[in-house]
Order: C-alpha cells, then sequence, then structure tokens
C-alpha cells in the first residue's frame, strides 16, 4: 500500500502510533478539537509582511542581526507559493511510491544555499526547551528540499511571537525570539522510515498522554 504524509500527519505518529495507525489504515480519524485560529492568522499576515521585505529587497526588522551574515531572504516567489501552500508544499516519494510531503512559511538563503525558516505564535513567552518540540518538523522540511536537488544549510530558525502588552493606542504589541536550530535530516529519514514500518505492522498500544482512549474505555460500561 502507498501512503501520502504531510508534516501534521507525521507528528500524529509521535504524539500516538495508534491514532497515526487508525488515521491511514482503517480511516478514522483523531477526536476534533477546539483549534485556536491565531497562529494560522499569524502566520498568514507574517507571510504577507515577509513578502513586502521581499519586493524591496530587504529583510525584515526582525531579521536584522542576520544582515551581517549575508542571509537574505529567498527571493522566487513563485516557487515559495507553491512550497507554502498546504495542498501541495515540498513533496518527494520513496521507492515504494509512499508520498512525504511539507510546507514552510518562509526561506532565506545563504550565497546558494537554502535556510529554513518557521513562524510560531504562542500564548506565553518560550521556554527553554520549547525550540525543540519543532526539531522534527525543521529535520523533514530541510530533507524534503534536499530531495529535490537544493541545497540547504545545515541549520533553520524559528521565530517565536508571543503577545507582550497592549499599546496606548489599544494595538497588541508582540514580542518576537529568533531561534537558530541544528538541522539532522537523518532524523527526517528515521521518521519516514518509521511511518511505513508502523504502519505496516500491527496496530500500536494507545499513548498514555491523550485521555481519549482511557476515556472511552472507561465510558463504555
Ligand atoms: S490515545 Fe486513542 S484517541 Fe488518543 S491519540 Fe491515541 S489512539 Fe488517538
Amino acid at each position: 500500500m502507498q501512503y501520502k504524509f504531510s508534516k501534521s500527519s507525521l507528528s500524529l505518529l509521535k504524539d500516538c502510533p495508534r491514532c497515526f495507525w487508525l488515521h491511514f489504515n482503517k480511516k478514522i480519524k483523531h477526536p476534533s478539537t477546539i483549534f485556536p485560529s491565531l497562529p494560522s492568522g499569524m502566520d498568514a499576515i507574517l507571510k504577507k509582511h515577509f513578502d513586502s521585505y521581499r519586493e524591496r529587497g530587504e529583510l525584515p526588522p526582525e531579521l536584522q542581526t542576520l544582515e551581517k551574515e549575508n542571509i537574505k531572504l529567498f527571493t522566487d516567489k513563485k516557487q515559495l507559493t507553491i512550497w507554502q501552500n498546504n495542498f501541495k508544499g515540498i513533496q518527494w516519494k520513496d521507492g515504494h511510491g509512499n508520498l512525504f510531503m511539507g510546507a514552510v512559511d518562509d526561506l532565506l538563503t545563504k550565497d546558494r544555499k537554502i535556510i529554513v525558516m518557521d513562524f510560531k505564535t504562542r500564548g506565553f513567552p518560550k521556554k527553554d526547551d520549547t525550540a525543540a518540540l519543532y526539531q522534527d518538523q525543521l529535520d523533514i522540511y530541510n530533507f524534503l528540499l534536499r530531495k529535490n536537488g537544493f541545497e540547504t544549510e545545515d541549520y533553520g530558525y524559528l521565530i517565536f511571537y508571543h503577545p507582550l502588552e497592549v499599546a496606548k493606542t489599544g494595538d497588541v504589541i508582540f514580542h518576537k525570539d529568533l531561534v537558530k536550530m541544528k538541522v539532522d535530516v537523518k532524523n527526517a529519514e528515521k521518521i519516514f522510515k518509521q511511518a511505513v514500518e508502523v504502519l505496516d505492522g500491527p496496530i500500536p498500544k494507545s499513548s498514555e498522554e491523550c485521555g481519549h482512549c482511557k476515556w472511552a474505555r472507561e465510558a463504555s460500561i
């Protein structure tokens, strides 16, 4: 059987292999929860904000520290629009026809190499271990770009935004943190391999973290 994996389905693999198995092999979706719309709204306006600087050939203020390293915004907007699209994104098929895809927020370049960048909106300041939660995502995007023949740097950036204060005008001010992360494409390769192995194997156990299965067991009295 050939599978189509997106970044979100692969994060389901990490959260609960059982739910991942049920999603692909039995078409049973994870119970839906209310998803805050603020992060996707922020992503949309941030993309426009970065585009306005791209058109002028400048770096936005939150990336000014990268200017001395000769880092620039990725200039091929047509290509970027495809890679930003959740239904297209960056795609790659393995030797068995399994399709892996991921949609980036934005990209930078240094000389000929691409640097992956992702926006993260949070309600509160990031903690010391927050950035590590997004390691797999950066690794996957870099892996996909390299499999498509593009050279990427061995690091990427996360930009965290969290609300700081309300100005006298009533505008909400967001604090920004730019975090540089090492990239490990071998980790992405491992995730893809594990995804196929889990789906080809028996149904895994439920995650201890998610309460839904436990609730369903206890509720079936
Ligand atoms: S515990 Fe159950 S509902 Fe929760 S993620 Fe796993 S399979 Fe899905």
